[in-house]
């Protein structure tokens, strides 16, 4: 049995747990526990909403979320000996659900509260529920597909020291401060949804803290949204069992941080709420690497995936160029290509009864393999989007397309 570092109560409020949670990145939100290298210890993590979808047929929890409250992050965990300019190997020894709690959800957000890769396109809020039975995920809303899960944190991370916290904010504020048009692959060329997230200090965790420390590092903690050079969440599906990820450190302990479990998630997470999304526990090791910032000559993270799967052989595979929904030319774009990329994944699995939202849902939450496959081929991009056949409880073959027989398969959950 390893011992538990961080335990949360899933009944409790966020703001109220054993130990308290943070959302902001900041040295200065104190650790709330301690580790040995070499020591197993398992870390509990609330979902990344804190609670705020429930297992419902409406969506009117993902159209009203609140979202300068995610993510819930349990920690920072001081690593006993880690130093700036050490790297500490995270050992990822299990992963799994919390007892009770044995389902998970997909959204896609509203354009005007959050977006997603396909905002244009889809922008209603909607959901879909997944029971997760041991390894297999299946949803009463995206009927005909079941799946083993890849779990995974979607963010784990360091803290940064207070220069690099700065050099974020900066860099950040400044793309927030641009306007919408002005920047590639924006999907609306409007101010909604917004370019970057520069911090903000409504809903701030930031530990136990209080007073004007509280305030401080509420003001300065920068959003735990996008992957940045300490890790954090960099939601990549195949940092699963058995994985070990290098991370630089940037304070004295280290300071490690994780949350936003996935049971499974199909490369790029394209619903951006998100994967399937649930609480959950993870048992880690760690080892420190003095001075491994040099010695490995990494300034940000890398990993050895594990060996663990699910492995998939027969895929569907959609092409994808960088040209845009409206013909227009771009220069090697790799966004432009992934979208082009999901739109004929999504159009084709319409041909066997699905809806767009279920379809781009399958592509979010199912282990869907995206590559850059060139970038060279001057002036078009291609990425390739590869769906696991095996997935369904029917044949998606091309030459199954045409014969289906029009039966319904249901609907996401959409708002009241
Ligand atoms: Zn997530």
């Amino acid at each position: 049995m390893v011992r538990t570092a961080v335990t949360v109560d899933l009944d409790a409020p966020t703001n109220d747990q054993p130990q308290p949670l943070h959302n902001r990145w900041h040295p200065d939100i104190p650790a709330v526990a301690n580790v040995e290298p070499g020591e197993p210890f398992r870390v509990e993590c609330i979902d990344w909403t804190g609670g705020q979808v429930e297992d419902s047929d409406t969506a009117n929890d993902i159209r009203d979320m609140d979202l300068d409250r995610n993510h819930h992050l349990s920690g920072p965990i001081h690593v006993e000996g880690a130093k700036p300019g050490d790297i500490i190997a995270v050992d990822i020894l299990d992963i799994g659900t919390i007892y009770g709690h044995e389902w998970g959800y997909n959204g896609i957000f509203a354009q005007e509260n959050g977006g997603g890769f396909l905002t244009a396109h889809y922008p209603d809020a909607c959901k879909s529920i997944w029971s997760l039975d041991g390894v297999y995920a299946t949803s009463r809303h995206v009927p005909g597909v079941r799946f083993e899960g890849m779990i995974h944190p979607g963010l784990i991370g360091t803290a940064p020291s207070q220069e690099l916290l700065e050099q974020w904010n900066e860099r950040e504020r400044a793309l927030a401060d641009t306007d919408s048009a002005e920047v590639p692959n924006h999907p609306t060329g409007e101010d909604v949804p917004p370019n970057a997230l520069p911090p903000n200090e409504n809903e701030a965790l930031v530990g136990n803290l209080a007073g004007e420390d509280a305030e401080r590092v509420a003001s300065e903690g920068a959003r735990t949204v996008p992957p940045r050079e300490n890790g954090g969440n960099c939601d990549i599906k195949d940092l699963s069992l058995g994985s070990r990820v290098y991370f630089p450190v940037f304070v004295e302990g280290a300071k490690l941080s994780m949350g936003d479990i996935h049971f499974s998630q199909g490369d790029g997470e394209i619903t951006f709420c998100g994967a399937i999304e649930m609480p959950g526990y993870l048992d880690l090791e760690v080892e420190v690497i003095e001075n491994g910032v040099e010695k490995l000559g990494v300034d940000h993270p890398i990993f050895e995936p594990g060996h663990m799967g699910p492995t998939y052989s027969d895929y569907l595979v959609f092409e994808g160029y960088s040209v845009d929904e409206h013909g227009t030319q771009h220069y090697l774009d790799a966004h432009v290509a992934h979208r082009r990329a999901c739109l004929d994944a999504i159009e084709y699995l319409k041909g066997f009864g699905y809806t767009g939202e279920q379809a781009y849902m399958i592509l979010g939450t199912a282990p869907i393999e995206s590559r850059i496959a060139g970038i060279v081929d001057i002036p078009n991009t291609c990425v390739t989007v590869s769906i696991p056949k095996s997935i369904f409880e029917f044949d998606i073959d091309p030459s199954a397309r045409g014969s289906y027989d029009g039966t319904s398969r249901g609907d996401v959950a959409r708002t009241d």
